[in-house]
């Protein structure tokens, strides 16, 4: 599996520390127990698209918030956490070079 790191671009998973789903990103305010232990706890296992934390590590040491495909393994999109995830930069360009044949 190859992630079109925005700064990078692609490059081998192994280069990258899985964190785990995007949830870490939404912690919880306040102290209501029942929240913390969803936050810490309780994940989806979705067959399908999910989005999930990758720091490349032996890279640019960027977090990426990246879009996947659980069943197919195909990597849809990469954005760099620190501009925002949604509208942030981005890997799109690089996954379509990719597709294309062009150089990303
Ligand atoms: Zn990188």
């Amino acid at each position: 599996m190859r992630i079109p790191c925005p700064l990078c671009g692609p490059r081998d998973r192994r280069e990258f520390f899985y964190y785990g789903s995007e949830d870490y990103l939404n912690r919880p305010v306040g102290d209501d127990p029942a929240a913390w232990d969803a936050y810490l706890h309780l994940r989806d296992n979705p067959a399908g698209e999910t989005r999930d934390l990758w720091y490349h590590e032996m890279g640019c040491a960027s977090w990426l918030l990246v879009t996947r495909n659980t069943v197919t393994h195909a990597v849809l999109d990469a954005r760099l956490v620190a501009a925002g995830g949604e509208g942030g930069a981005s890997g799109g360009d690089i996954l379509a070079k990719m597709k294309s044949g062009g150089a990303a």
